[in-house]
């Protein structure tokens, strides 16, 4: 047990610690996913560490999910270029 942590909704903070990130993509099981909430509904501590937690991850996944703008323009120069050699 950490300082500070307690057990609430039948889990102690570090082990609701443990899982937040895979609780953020959505991966846990429903029996678990409803104790993490539980938890966090109910833990001054989590929530205020875990909120954190959830919203840094939130932020990175964000940054890391945008469609690649590179992506678009190489296929558009590919397709210019196909078009040109097509026409010789
Ligand atoms: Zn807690």
């Amino acid at each position: 047990m950490l300082p500070g942590e307690r057990n609430v909704g039948g889990l102690p903070c570090s082990a609701v610690l443990e899982c937040l990130s895979e609780y953020v993509d959505g991966g846990l099981p429903p029996q678990l996913q409803e104790r993490v909430d539980a938890h966090l509904a109910a833990c001054d501590w989590c929530t205020r560490f875990g909120g954190e937690f959830v919203r840094v991850i939130e932020r990175m996944r964000d940054e890391l999910g945008r469609p690649e703008p590179l992506a678009v323009e190489m296929a558009a120069r590919l397709r210019t270029r196909l078009g040109l050699d097509g026409t010789g």
